[in-house]
Formats: C-alpha cells, structure tokens, sequence
C-alpha cells in the first residue's frame, strides 16, 4: 500500500476523477459522495452475471445468494457503527429511514409530547421530522423544541444540548440530533446526550450522515435508541446508495413496538406463506419492509471491505486526525486573515471535515463574492470542494484515499485564488 507522511493509504485502490490537466484530482468531497472502490465494479458485474446466468434462481444458488445478501452487510457495518450484527440492517434511504424510526420512537403521550432537535438541520431532516409529526396529528409548532447554536461559537455544543434536555426533560417525547453536523463539521457527544436523554426516559436518535465511516461510534455500549445513515459519503457506495439504520437490541428484540411493517421485516420462515399477519423479525430486520436492491448493496460491500482490509474505524481515525491537523496548521500558517475555520478546533469534537468561512472583509475587496465563486475557481485548478452560501466552503479529508499532498494543493491554490483577487 502506498504512503504518506501519515502512514499507508488506500489511495490507490480508489478511482479518482481526473481534473482539466489530466491529473487526478484534489478530491475533497469525501463527506458528499465518496469515491468509487476500484473493486466495486467487479462486486456489481458478478450480481448482473448472476441475473443473466440463474435469473430467479440466484436467490437461493450460486455465491451469495440474493436471498441472505443483506446479511453480508451487517457484520461489516456493525464493525463500524459499534454494534451487535443483529441491530444494523442496509435498507432504503437515510430519509426513509428518519421516517421509520419516528413512527416507532415518537410515543406522545400527554405533555410529553415534544420532539427535541437543532435549529439549523439538513434540510431534509426537519423536512422529514415536520412532516411526520402532522401525520401524527401534531403541530409541528407546538411540538417542536429547538435549540439554537450558541450564538458566541455558532457550534451546537454538547453541553448546552445537555441543558436543554434537562429544561425541557417533561415536555419531550423523543430527541434527535446529528452525529457530525453537516455545516461545521462539531461530532457531538453521543454517549455523554444519550446517558442525560435515558436519564429523563427520553429516547434518542441520531442521523449520522457524516459521522458513519467518519469518526469512532460505539453505538451499542452507549445504549443509543436509533440512528440513521447514508452510505454515499464517507462509506462510498456510490450515488444514492442504500442507507442503514441502527436499532439497539433492546427494542429491536421486542416484537410489539409499533412500526410501519412489510414482508422482508417479517418471520423468513413464514414468509412465503403468504398470510396476512405480521411477525417481525426480532431483530434490526424487522424494519425492513421490501426485497431489498442487490445491486446497491454490491458496491457497498466493496466499500466495506475497504474499511477492514484499511484496520478499520480506529486506523483509520487515526489518519484523520493526523490529515486534519495538518490541513488545519497549513490554513493557518497560510491563509489568516483570509479564513476563519468554523470547526471546533479540539479534535475530539470534529472528524474529517474542515468547514471555512471566507473573511467578509477581504472579500469584499475584491472580484469574488461568495463561496461559491470561489469553490468554481478552485474546480479550475482541479480542486474539488464544496460552498454552502454565501461565504462557507468545506473540504474533508477521507482517511482512506486523501492524502497530505491533498492538504498541500488545495491551501496552495485557495491561497492562490485569494489572494490575487485582493
Ligand atoms: C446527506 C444527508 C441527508 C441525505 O438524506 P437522503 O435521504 O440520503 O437523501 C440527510 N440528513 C443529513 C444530515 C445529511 O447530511
């Protein structure tokens, strides 16, 4: 395996788009969709043989029959997400998922009838999140507590999280926060807002959209209710790929919680009996509701085998931490004045994201007006980023293929862009 001043990479087992002088690119958008395994495609091209070759029979013959191929995935996945097999299933999309879960975990009842969350989520979570709760019959307005981010640090904090709970401990039905936040990049503390939530009976779910694959998580230990996630960040399974959701082993084994049920979450062995009656599958499966898509979850298995033949999570944190200091000692050094980093600097609270605020000051100075002008300027220079309006830009580095030179390239060239348009 190749190196760098940080120890051995994937790198080379990954495809890297290639930039205007022919040069792979910077790629820094691991936390947006992650790179395509060099392996993936043969995982791809052996499920559509099996479709040419057994059709219908390849769902009990031939390697890894259709019929258990999601199982495949959980091992791989509860390695990374710190679980037991038995409480992840790869199944739907992160929003689906969100959806599931709150028809199981959002139980009002009299005052405690609240769901807790931030003020500034994805937008498909408060999408999601609203939308639910009407199906509910419940005002989003009057059912909703939102906590701001504190307004000195514009981070969430883990500790005013954990004040909010307790305010508001009888009024709350359900929590659900995000892992790593979407826009700074703060890794919150799961165990420290899990144990306060189960402290008041309040049960929590996170989104770990850019926290899977991204930082360490110990899921079943910190006695997590729920969680969702993609796979097309930092687990690579390419775009729109199958999502996962966790649900630890003391609800998943209870087979009288509601939920919103289909046939691939009910008993394998009933099944094909065809009758009407639901027996969930005591376990994270039974909130699968349909025959679920191999050939999304073929290039996911690609991906996770990445994980493990790279050591894992914890090599591979060790990597980011390592990749991010450095990025962030170069910005430093090389661009004060022109960026303020947006990510708490203590690297326990962030995984491999660097968020950047563009200085107001400097910009207005000169030709480029926002991020996004600037992040277009970058792709020029085959430096791949992205803006979220008007003056943010994040980049993360992906332990498993970025590498130093990465960090190098894209200080150089944003230095450059900057400070020739002042
Ligand atoms: C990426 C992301 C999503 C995406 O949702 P999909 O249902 O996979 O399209 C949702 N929430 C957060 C916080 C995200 O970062």
């Amino acid at each position: 395996m190749p190196f760098d001043r940080f120890g051995s990479t994937s790198r080379s087992r990954f495809h890297f788009p290639v930039g205007p002088g022919g040069d792979p690119d910077c790629y820094l958008l691991g936390n947006s969709l992650g790179l395509q395994p060099r392996t993936a495609e043969g995982y791809v091209l052996s499920e559509l043989r099996k479709w040419q070759t057994l059709a219908s029979a390849a769902h009990f013959q031939g390697d890894d029959p259709w019929m258990p191929y999601h199982e495949l995935l959980a091992e791989p996945l509860a390695e990374i997400v710190g679980s037991r097999p038995d409480e992840v299933v790869a199944m739907n999309s992160l929003t689906v998922n969100l959806h599931l879960m709150m028809a199981t975990f959002y139980q009002p009842i009299g005052r405690r009838c609240k769901i807790l969350m931030e003020a500034n989520p994805f937008p498909s979570d408060f999408q999601a999140i609203t939308t639910g709760l009407q199906c509910r019959g419940q005002e989003p307005e009057a059912s909703l507590c939102i906590v701001p981010a504190d307004p000195r640090t514009g981070q969430l904090s883990s500790v005013r999280l954990c004040e909010a709970i307790e305010m508001h401990r009888d009024e709350l039905a359900l929590i659900i926060l995000p892992g790593v936040h979407f826009l700074t990049g703060e890794f919150l503390d799961l165990k420290e807002l899990t144990a306060v939530a189960h402290q008041f009976e309040i049960p929590i779910g996170w989104d770990l959209a850019h926290a899977v694959g991204n930082v360490p998580l110990e899921l079943h230990t910190w006695d997590v209710d729920f969680a969702v996630w993609c796979s097309y960040k930092y687990l690579n399974a390419g775009p729109g790929a199958i999502g996962g959701a966790f649900i630890h082993q003391r609800h998943g084994s209870n087979k009288l919680l509601p939920r919103l049920g289909g046939w691939w979450g009910h008993d394998k062995w009933t099944r094909f009996q065809m009758q009407p009656v639901f027996d969930p599958i005591p376990t994270a499966e039974g909130w699968q509701l349909s025959n679920p898509p191999i050939l999304a979850m073929a290039p996911l298995r690609a991906s996770l085998a990445e994980f493990q033949r790279a050591g894992g999570m914890s090599a591979l944190r060790g990597r980011s931490l390592a990749l991010v200091a450095f990025l962030e000692q170069l910005i430093e050094t090389q661009l004060s004045g022109f960026i303020e980093i947006i990510t708490p600097s203590d690297p326990h609270l962030r995984g491999s994201q660097l968020s950047l605020r563009l200085c107001r000051p400097k910009l207005d100075k000169g030709p480029l007006c926002d991020s996004k002008e600037v992040v277009q300027r970058l792709e020029t220079v085959g430096v791949i980023a992205d803006h979220r309006l008007p003056d943010v830009i994040r980049v993360a580095l992906a332990p498993l293929y970025n590498i130093d030179t990465d960090a190098i390239r894209f200080v150089d060239a944003l230095s450059r862009i900057l400070k020739s348009s002042t």
